[in-house]
């Protein structure tokens, strides 16, 4: 069984308390890709590129199982970009810069033997082409996840709510799901963004955990306590990729198994908010998840 992602693939400038990057690899698709194949050996990204997007970048990709055969090279081109700068509670955070550059003009292309794929998460990216995508799927899959952020809201709300119509999950954060359901109570949010489409919805609330709506039941999970937090850029990416890689590893797409997937999405967040960039999620091992599924599981745990 194989996850389709479709996401930016980006260079990123980054500003926090704990310092400053100059250009650095990252985008949604890289972040979801990295967090997925810890559960996952069949990734196949669909993406674009500039000329000016480092081979090794693309060849590390390919080391965490992930197919890039939908990677467009577009050769005289530059890599979308964006920068952004948190502020000194590191939840909030704002957009200095976003250059769509390749993404302009992006015509997502599935190769063939990506068009049956079971599990497709349409990360953050144009609307319009996270729908393209979902047009070339030559079979319904198992769930289909879509996440976006305000800057899509601002810029293209039509064609995001046309997309929702056909996805099953949603995962955005609190504020986004104020801006699209034009609430302010999350709970009400959830029940008006429920009738735009997706049936789940994953609200993802930084440090102070995430909560799971559907089948008029709620989960909340909350986010590990860490010592050292460094950089929360690309930590939503990384939830959504360790949740769609647990849905696919169990093929269960239950109400029940999705309150396990924001667990294993919360604990590949918590890996890559650590250190700067993707560095975090490209070092940890298989144990490292075990052992910190394991710190959740006892971090709320107690007798009656
Ligand atoms: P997150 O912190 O999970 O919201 O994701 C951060 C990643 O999203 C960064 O690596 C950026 O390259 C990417 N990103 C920023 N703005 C956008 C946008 N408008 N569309 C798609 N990806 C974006």
């Amino acid at each position: 069984m194989s996850i389709l992602i479709v996401g930016t693939v980006a260079f990123d400038a980054i500003e926090t308390p704990f310092g400053k990057t100059d250009k650095i690899v990252g985008g949604a698709a890289t972040y979801i890709s990295l967090a997925a194949s810890f559960f996952s050996d069949k990734l196949r990204l669909v993406s674009v590129v500039g000329d000016d997007f480092p081979q090794e970048a693309i060849t590390m990709l390919e080391k965490h199982n992930v197919d890039t055969d939908g990677l467009q090279i577009k050769k005289g081109e530059k890599t979308f970009f964006w920068s952004g700068k948190y502020h000194n509670d590191m939840n909030s955070r704002d957009t200095i810069d976003t250059q769509l550059n390749v993404l302009e003009t992006f015509d997502p292309v599935l190769p063939n033997n990506f068009k049956d794929s079971e599990y497709l998460m349409l990360g953050n990216l144009v609307p319009s082409v996270q729908q393209k995508v979902l047009d070339q799927m030559s079979s319904k899959p198992k769930l289909i996840v879509l996440d976006t952020m305000n800057f899509w809201m601002d810029n293209c709300m039509d064609d995001l709510k046309e997309a929702l119509k056909n996805v099953d999950v949603l995962t955005i954060n609190d504020e986004e799901a104020r801006q699209l359901s034009e609430v302010y109570s999350l709970v009400k949010a959830a029940k008006i963004i429920q009738k735009m489409g997706p049936k789940y919805l994953v609200i993802k609330k930084g440090e102070h955990g995430a909560l799971l709506f559907g089948e008029d039941k709620t989960f909340f999970a909350p986010a590990l306590p860490l010592e050292n937090v460094f950089d929360p850029t690309g930590a939503g990416d990384s939830f959504a990729g360790g949740f769609m890689g647990h849905i696919q590893k169990t093929g269960d797409v239950s109400f029940e198994n999705l309150k396990s997937a924001v667990i294993y999405g919360s604990v590949m967040a918590s890996f890559c908010v650590e250190k700067f960039g993707t560095e975090r999620l490209t070092e940890i091992t298989q144990e490292d998840v075990k052992e910190r599924v394991n710190e959740f599981v006892s971090l709320s745990s107690f007798a009656l």
